[in-house]
């Protein structure tokens, strides 16, 4: 009898494609495909899987600040580091705050992971992703997979002593000009003052845009916006963040006030699930609207794009799936139009990730002279941001070259990660 091709039948066959098989480790053969490199072991596969450690890490500030939703005091990170069977090491980076739930969720997926071959990073994604669909989807779930993927590319990059944008295809630019994100709020008196000041400051250090920290109150915020377009004139470029403070009917209103102080994109307006107010607020300014760095996977990016809620669409490597989903949500970005400007607020280790994936953000739309994507370059308090890498990325002149040594382009310093790591 013939059976119904939309039925899929498992095949018991060797070599089965079959997503999960890979997880479960029943006689899944990735390296009959894939040409062995040099670092071949006895058993034929490229690179086994034998660990994967977290880092929690943890330092407190001098000086608490901040945003529109909450104050910080310290600053916290998840690094994951995934080990081949030889010794060689990748290492990742899980996005916010919540790094012991992360740090559960990695052990969670760990027995998905070693043993397998740590070059089938798509495979391995998938397996991963099926393994918490049910329960994730968003959030602690991804921002473990995305730390653990980061890991994966970087060290396959580091088995073939590539960059990872040249394993993903790229580059198409070899550096890109950062952005200052800073201007958040402190407990010192006169922070309008202490705000513009900033503001020469970040010029001074030959940043051509920066970002201004809204959602303080309408009124604040326009008088913030022309306190600093007025002290560093035309030739800055000027973005803001509410970190959605406002509900639509605010947002509009204070977005048509600094309409005229040439705003390059007004970020997080709304909340992030208010996917109709993003439109009420795109239709209505005209500055373009920016957001996405709370949403996760190709599939919570589909109905932002679908749904034309953005002119700019912000995943975080370190959030939304890592590398390999970064990459398909810019791609899918293209295809509607929209830009890609990643959103980065960690770590070296997370701005090296960043620059990789900048490295491959398609040029939307195409031209001789396209616009091209921003580093997010965080300047607020951050004790051990560069501390963790051997040699920091630091722009110069507002630029930062993207490191094409391999992987990541970085070599972690291990006593750093060790003297900011809690147990
Ligand atoms: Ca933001």
């Amino acid at each position: 009898m013939r059976i119904p091709e939309l039925v899929n039948v498992p095949s018991r066959a060797k070599g089965s494609r079959w997503g999960m098989s890979i997880a479960t480790g029943n006689g899944y053969k990735p390296s009959e495909q894939i040409p062995l490199g040099k670092r071949t072991t006895d058993e034929g596969l490229p690179m086994k899987i034998a660990e994967i450690r977290t880092y929690l890490m943890d330092a407190p500030l001098e000086r608490p600040f901040a945003y529109s939703q909450a104050w910080f005091d310290r600053r916290a990170a998840l690094l994951v580091e995934v080990v081949a069977e030889d010794g060689l090491s990748g290492w990742g980076e899980c996005f916010g705050p919540m790094t012991r739930a992360v740090a559960g969720a990695v052990e969670f997926l760990k027995p998905a992971l070693v043993g397998q071959d740590a070059m089938a990073t798509e495979a391995l994604w998938q397996a991963m992703y099926n393994r918490t669909r049910d329960h994730g989807q968003k959030g602690v779930a991804i921002e473990a997979l995305s730390g653990i993927d980061i890991a994966l590319w970087d060290l396959k990059g580091k088995a073939l002593d590539l960059p990872i944008h040249r394993l993903m295809g790229g580059p198409l630019r070899s550096r890109v000009q950062a952005y200052a994100t800073g201007f958040y709020r402190t407990r010192d008196p006169n922070q309008r003052d202490r705000l513009v000041a900033e503001a020469e400051r970040h010029v001074a250090d030959g940043y051509a845009a920066f970002k201004l920290k809204l959602g303080f109150g309408v009124a604040d915020d326009i008088g913030l916006c022309e306190a600093v377009r007025k002290r560093v004139g035309d030739k800055v470029a000027i973005m803001v963040d509410a970190n959605h403070a406002y509900d639509a009917t605010a947002a509009i209103r204070l977005g048509r006030a600094i309409e005229r102080l040439d705003i390059g994109w007004f970020e997080e307006p709304v909340p992030p699930e208010d996917v109709e107010g993003y439109r009420q607020v795109k239709s209505a300014l005209a500055i373009p609207i920016a957001g996405g760095e709370a949403e996760f996977t190709r599939w919570g990016f589909r109905r932002l794009l679908a749904e034309r809620a953005l002119d700019v669409a912000q995943p975080d490597t370190c959030a939304v799936g890592g590398i390999s989903e970064c990459k398909k949500i810019a791609d899918m970005a293209s295809a509607f139009g929209v830009r890609t400007i990643p959103h980065c607020w960690g770590s070296g280790v997370a701005v090296a990730t960043a620059l990789q994936m900048l490295a491959v953000i398609p040029h939307t739309p195409p031209a001789l002279q396209p616009i091209e994507p921003l580093l997010e370059f965080d300047r607020s308090e951050h004790p051990y941001r560069m501390a963790v890498v051997k040699s920091p990325i630091v722009p110069r002149d507002g630029w930062v070259d993207i490191p094409t040594g391999p992987g990541l382009g970085i070599e972690i310093d291990r006593d750093a990660v060790r003297r900011y790591s809690v147990a």
